[in-house]
């Protein structure tokens, strides 16, 4: 198929060539989001590979449909970015990529974890400019600490497993509590027992209109005084003014984010010489107990080669038979 690869960087070409060696498909890269204004940059394609930060809306799905696009291949996990019914509506099939790395995303909320409770963040620029003191560096054990994991799908699964193999006592939320993670020792309470109980609070749920701020004012309040939240999974699950005044009155205790509700302007670009206009986040960034990565708890070489294998190997499913079995087909 011809595809018009939106939101393209160097590591994705990496990846996808060398998969797409094998499969044939003629790829464009393009550098910018896919939107109203660069939809017609797929014209003369069949395909669209987007990902997390493209936006496809209502109006941008149309605009495809006319330019004759039949299939929209999302490059992640999550698809809250796309407008499902939409698609459906103007004919256009949905893939995405269900599961590549798990072990990615958990490793990078573990990474966050460890450095917020260590501070190897701070220790990391002390050292380097001479300064061995130990003060403000004070950490706590893991070990028999409380961990609540929000969503035990493929990613929680695999953090609660590694929290158990910390020493830790692992609760969890899901509206789809699962056996196999009972079996390793999770206890599943109502989320408001999870959040009252837990030191580390672990977000691995999608983003869905029941999720959408599930961490506000409210939960906040709920959680242990100087607890730890982690959110790898989308932004838009957190009130991030609501986080501030948490991380201002000194209640919550640590804030580790790899995603963040705007952060289609800020992340996966270079923008370090220009100013920053977002100014919740550059409140954020005041804080030396918060730690923030640019969406790249994905960002391992095997997670990069399973993306590019299954997204691929979709789009040439769909090419023969007009279906795939990571279609995601809507209501
Ligand atoms: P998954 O579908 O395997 O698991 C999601 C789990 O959340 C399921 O068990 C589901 O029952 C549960 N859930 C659904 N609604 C819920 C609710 N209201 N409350 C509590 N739990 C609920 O998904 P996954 O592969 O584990 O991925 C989880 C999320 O991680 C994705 O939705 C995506 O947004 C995010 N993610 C982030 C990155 C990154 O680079 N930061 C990469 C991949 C995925």
């Amino acid at each position: 198929m011809k595809v018009a690869f939106f939101s393209a960087h160097d590591f994705d070409k990496g990846a996808f060539d060398a998969y797409n060696a094998r499969k044939g498909h003629t790829l464009e890269y393009l550098t910018p989001h896919l939107n109203l204004d660069t939809a017609s940059l797929a014209a003369g394609h069949d395909c669209v590979c987007v990902f997390v930060n493209d936006t496809l809306s209502a109006p941008v799905i149309e605009k495809l449909a006319g330019l004759g696009i039949t299939l929209i291949a999302a490059r992640s996990a999550g698809f809250n970015h796309i407008e499902i019914e939409a698609a459906k509506k103007f004919g256009i099939a949905v893939v995405r990529v269900p599961a590549y790395s798990p072990f990615a995303v958990a490793e990078h909320a573990v990474a966050m974890i460890l450095t917020l409770n260590r501070k190897t963040h701070l220790a990391y620029n002390r050292v380097r400019e001479g300064n061995f003191a130990l003060t403000g560096l004070l950490g706590f054990d893991l070990h028999g600490k409380t961990i609540g994991v929000i969503g035990t799908g493929k990613i929680g699964q695999v953090f609660a497993k590694i929290m158990i193999g910390f020493g830790a006592e692992v609760l969890a939320y899901d509206v789809a509590p699962n056996v196999s993670v009972r079996e390793m020792g999770v206890s599943y309470q109502p989320l408001a027992d999870v959040l009252r109980k837990s030191d580390i609070v672990s977000l691995h749920c999608p983003l869905l209109q029941q999720t959408h701020h599930m961490i506000n004012a409210d939960s906040l309040a709920r959680m242990k005084p100087g607890a730890m939240l982690i959110n790898t999974s989308r932004g838009g699950l957190v009130d991030t003014p609501a986080v501030i005044d948490a991380l201002k009155s000194g209640h919550l205790g640590a804030l580790g984010l790899d995603v963040y509700e705007e952060e289609a302007e800020l992340f996966f670009e270079d923008l370090s010489g220009k100013v920053l206009q977002d100014d919740v986040f550059a409140r954020l960034l005041t804080f030396s107990n918060v730690l923030i990565t640019g969406h790249q708890a994905f960002f391992t070489t095997e997670a990069l080669q399973g993306i590019a294998m299954t997204t691929l190997d979709s789009i040439s499913d769909f090419e023969q038979t007009g279906d795939s079995k990571n279609r995601i087909r809507g209501k």
